[in-house]
Formats: structure tokens, C-alpha cells, sequence
């Protein structure tokens, strides 16, 4: 499918419509930096009208029975996969990624909406009963109404899956904004559930970041719920505090990956070949730095680059590419900013360091060496094919090297000694541990932060249990 054939629309309270002042917005190929679409960039009437809808189609929505919310998400999760083709198509496109692992991201988004659609039915809380003498009391799990949904460009219809899930199986209604860059997968998405949700239960309405600032204040949203920097969380944060709406923020990450002496290298270096590469580095998950035992670093870095070097680097419809472009010429450039910074203060690049000749916004796998705890690329987030590796002295160093940044969303430990892997994984202060492993997830375990990576769990129950309020319900015998 061509990028032309997406409806380059917004898709509002059942209906197509550009956005009211007609402005738009160009949409690039990272692969190759041409343009392939021409999306709505919508101002304060097209939020105004999709909030609107939403907060329409609530009235209904809210009320339908977990088990009509599943029936339609589990249509929903079909008709997706019937379209697998053409969303991967689009996805790949939009986003640079390599044809391979697009088809992941959908098939993960499948299973995604498929895991939301029975987590409705098992909501749990607090049994009924007399806790006061001739009183009954009980708990009501309620959806909050209007949700705004503002996603990333890293995974585009991935977190979108992330959001909507949970956000329509709890009985909400969403506006869902995409990254200005990424639009075209949500456009095809709102294509895809336009016959299965009732009007306004899903909206997409495409455009940047003034589009979501309105989103964020307008009066009609009850939630917001945002993937994105650590800076765009605390911008929308301090605006929600104005009107006390509540805030689900997944922001950025700076994995650590603590290596001890007894660690399988072969495993470690498959670990950290997908981890830290997997998506260009745009992961917030990303196996960023690695934190070595003095007893294993050497072998370690020759480990990892070698697997660095190994990655297949090229066109994004190949098959066997495993390494495509960053998402523009802007963070390409952010990229080379961080390992010149990094170079220039003393570090090497023992791989990389350089952006990749011809089209496209690629860049070099790359790994560095001789860098300090605090500088730069050690303490945040770089969002692209760049691992760092430093030396510690014992399990102890380790994590708190691995503790010492703000970030708290993901880290890994690599030993062949259970018990060394159970202490790691309590000190370590992240909302995900792995254990001689990096990045995989699945829909029913919880995905979020400690510390600035942010607040809320997106995916297992616990992110529906965050999509509703509890309501208390006291009844006088
Ligand atoms: P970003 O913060 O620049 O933008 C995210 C979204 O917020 C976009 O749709 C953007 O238009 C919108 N936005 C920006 N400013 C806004 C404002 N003031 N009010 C309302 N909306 C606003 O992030 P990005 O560059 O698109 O994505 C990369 C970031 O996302 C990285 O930091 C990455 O770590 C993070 N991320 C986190 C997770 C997670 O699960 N924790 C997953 C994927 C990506």
C-alpha cells in the first residue's frame, strides 16, 4: 500500500474531516528523506470537535457491559490483523523501521488489544460488606470519560495499542493524537475501527505539539495520558495541574545493563545486539549503558562490538535488515552531538561514532568507552544506536552506577549466580529487571517507571485499573 492511500483526514466522532483551517503537514520516509504523505495539523476547532464527540459517545460507551467492550475489542484486534500487511507497510514507511520488525510491533499490538479485551472482565476490588454496623458498602470501578491519548514516534501504532487498549476496555473514550512525525499507522487504525466502536469512542486527530497542549487543557478531558520525553511529561504535567486532570505518564529511559564476572558473554552480547540496537536505539528501554565487572569489561567490549558490527545495515524493505534509520535529520544530528561531545571529552568510539553515507537518516552502530558516570551520554537519554560501556568494581559499584541517573524505566543483569541476580534485581530502581535477558515484554505484566521515566503502568491489569476511578458506594440498611 502506498503512503497516499491512508486518509490523510482526521478522523472525528465517526467521520473524516481535514483539518478546519486546512493546514497540514509533510510526513518523510526516514529511509530515504522523501516525502510520502501529507497530513492534518489540526488546531483548538478540530480538538474542540473531537473532544466533543468523544464526551458525546461516553454516554453510551460508559455504560456497555465488559463483556460488549471485549466482543468489539477482539473484532477490533481481527480486523487489524487482517490489514497486518498494510499496516506494516505504512508503519515501515512512516517510521523507518525494517520490514522484519514492523511485523512484530503489529503482531505485538494484536495481542495487545486481544489481553485488554479479557482484562475488562476481571477488574477486581475490595470485597462488599458491613464496615459499619447497618451499612453496606461497596466498590465500583468507574471509567473516567474523555481520555486524551498522546503517543511517540518510536512505536507509533505499538503505542497507540498501549493506550487505546486499556483506555477502551476500562469504558473510556479517546482522542488519540500522534506524533507529528508518525500519523499515517493511527490514521489507518481509525480506518480499521471505524465500522466496530460506535461513533466518537475513538478519535485521532493528527498534528504537534500546540495540537496536544490544546488537547491537554481542553475542559472535556478527564485523562491524560502521555508517551514522550521526560520534558514533554513535566510540560503537561505542570499544564493538568491547572484543572487537577489526572496524568499516566511513559517517558524516556536510560537502561543500564550490569554485567558481572560470571556472566555468559555470548548472552550478553545477543542481549545487548537486540536490545540496544533493536529500533535504531529509539527504545526507551533501550540496553543503553553497560556497567562491566573489571573481571569481564575487556572481553565484554570486544563481545559487543563484534555483535554491534555484525548488525545488518540497509534498505528498510530488505528482509534481512536488522538496522534502519533514526526517525529525522534533527535526531541524527542530536545523535552525533551526543558521541562528539562524549569523544571530545576524552571517550572513544570503538565502533561507529559517524553517521552513515547516502540516503536516509542512518547511523552507525556504534559502542564508546572511557566515559564518566556523570558525563552526558552516561546520564541521558540519546535515542539511537549508541551503547556505552563502563567498568565497575563489584555487584555493589555496579548498581549504584546503574542507579545513579534520573531515569527509572528499565535494567538488566547478566550472571549465571541466582542469588547475585535476586539482589541485583531488588536494588536495581527501575520498573523493569531482566535477568540474563533485554527487552522483551509481554501484554500481562506492568511496563513503567520509577523516578522521571515517569508515573502509571501501561499494559497487565494494572494499566486498566488506572484507566477507571474507584467509587465508593454506602448503602443504609
Ligand atoms: P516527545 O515528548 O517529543 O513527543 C511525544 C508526544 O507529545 C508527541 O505526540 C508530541 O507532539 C506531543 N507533545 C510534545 N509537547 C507537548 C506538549 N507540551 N503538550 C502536549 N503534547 C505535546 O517524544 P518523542 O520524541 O515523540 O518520543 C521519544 C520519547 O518517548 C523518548 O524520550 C522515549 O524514551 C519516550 N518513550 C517512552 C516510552 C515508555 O513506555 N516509557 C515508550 C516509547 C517512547
Amino acid at each position: 500500500m502506498a503512503g497516499t492511500d491512508v486518509r490523510n483526514e482526521n478522523f472525528i466522532g465517526g467521520r473524516w474531516a481535514p483539518a478546519r483551517s486546512g493546514a497540514t503537514e509533510d510526513i518523510v520516509d526516514p529511509a530515504t528523506g522523501a516525502v510520502v504523505f501529507s497530513a492534518p495539523d489540526s488546531g483548538a476547532e478540530d480538538v474542540d470537535d473531537a473532544c466533543r464527540a468523544a464526551a458525546e459517545a461516553f454516554k453510551g460507551w460508559g455504560r456497555t457491559t465488559p463483556a460488549e467492550r471485549m466482543s468489539a475489542l477482539l473484532r477490533f484486534a481481527d480486523a487489524i490483523e487482517a490489514r497486518a500487511d498494510d499496516l506494516v507497510a505504512v508503519e515501515h514507511l512512516n517510521a523507518g523501521k525494517p520490514i522484519a520488525a514492523t511485523g512484530i510491533e503489529i503482531e505485538a499490538s494484536v495481542d495487545c488489544y486481544r489481553f485488554f479485551a479479557g482484562a475488562c472482565r476481571t477488574m477486581e476490588t475490595q470485597g462488599a460488606g458491613e464496615y459499619l454496623e447497618g451499612y453496606t458498602s461497596m466498590l465500583r470501578r468507574e471509567p473516567l470519560g474523555v481520555v486524551a491519548s498522546i503517543a511517540p514516534w518510536n512505536y507509533p501504532f505499538m503505542m497507540a495499542a498501549w493506550k487505546l487498549g486499556p483506555a477502551l476496555a476500562a469504558g473510556n473514550c479517546v482522542v488519540l493524537k500522534p506524533s507529528e512525525l508518525t500519523p499515517m499507522s493511527s490514521l489507518l487504525l481509525a480506518e480499521i475501527a471505524s465500522d466496530i466502536f460506535p461513533a466518537g469512542v475513538l478519535n485521532v486527530v493528527a498534528g504537534g505539539k500546540q495540537t496536544g497542549a490544546t488537547l491537554v487543557d481542553h475542559p472535556l478531558v478527564e485523562m491524560i495520558s502521555l508517551t514522550g520525553s521526560v520534558g514533554t511529561g513535566k510540560a503537561i504535567a505542570e499544564a493538568a495541574s491547572k484543572s487537577l486532570k489526572r496524568v499516566h505518564l511513559e517517558l524516556g529511559g536510560k537502561a543500564p545493563v550490569v554485567v558481572l564476572d560470571d556472566a555468559d558473554l555470548e548472552v550478553v552480547a545477543e542481549s545487548i545486539k537486540v536490545g540496544g540496537y533493536w529500533n535504531a536505539g529509539q527504545d526507551c528501554t533501550a540496553a543503553t549503558r553497560v556497567i562491566a565487572g573489571a573481571g569481564i569489561h575487556d572481553a565484554a567490549v570486544d563481545a559487543i562490538t563484534e555483535a554491534a558490527r555484525s548488525l545488518v545495515v540497509g534498505p528498510t524493505t530488505d528482509e534481512g535488515t536488522e538496522l534502519g534509520p533514526v526517525i529525522s535529520a534533527a535526531q541524527r544530528e542530536r545523535v552525533q552531538g551526543f558521541v562528539d561531545r562524549a569523544v571530545a571529552a576524552g571517550a572513544t568510539a570503538v565502533t561507529g561514532g559517524s553517521t552513515r553515507d547516502g540516503d536516509g537518516f542512518y547511523y552507525e552502530p556504534s559502542v564508546i568507552i572511557g566515559v564518566d558516570q556523570q558525563a552526558e551520554i552516561v546520564q541521558r537519554e540519546v535515542f539511537g544506536p549508541v551503547v556505552t560501556v563502563q567498568q565497575a568494581s563489584d555487584l555493589e559499584a555496579a548498581v549504584a552506577m546503574a542507579n545513579d541517573v534520573d531515569y527509572g524505566l528499565a535494567a538488566s543483569v547478566f550472571t549465571k549466580d541466582v542469588g547475585r541476580a535476586m539482589e541485583a534485581s531488588a536494588l536495581l530502581r527501575f520498573g523493569t529487571v531482566w535477568v540474563n535477558d533485554h527487552i522483551p515484554l509481554v501484554s500481562e505484566m506492568p511496563h513503567g517507571g520509577f523516578k522521571q521515566s515517569g508515573y502509571g503502568k501501561d499494559m497487565s491489569q494494572y494499566a486498566v485499573e488506572h484507566y477507571t476511578e474507584l467509587k465508593h458506594v454506602m448503602v443504609k440498611w
